[in-house]
């Protein structure tokens, strides 16, 4: 089972836990054989939060993201 982080639903964290399906391969010469299911539109391989709450977060972290360029304008006594 897997553990992931989603997006807060009513002021509240959560969590999903992931019952991902494994196959086996039945090619004896195989060398991955056996597979996880991907849930490609939901989760990354191995990643331990939803592709909407890492989109969400990188929203929120390009919009707090101070301005070099601003920032030394702003500070600049010599303006
Ligand atoms: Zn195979």
């Amino acid at each position: 089972m897997r553990r992931v982080a989603d997006l807060p639903w009513q002021g509240r964290v959560l969590e999903i836990r992931l019952h991902a399906r494994r196959f086996r391969c039945s090619d004896p010469q195989c060398r991955q054989r056996i597979f996880t299911e991907r849930l490609p539109e939901t989760v990354q391989p191995k990643a331990r939060r939803t592709a909407r709450l890492g989109e969400s977060q990188l929203a929120i972290g390009s919009r707090s993201a101070v301005n070099p360029a601003r920032a030394c304008r702003a500070n600049s006594p010599c303006r």
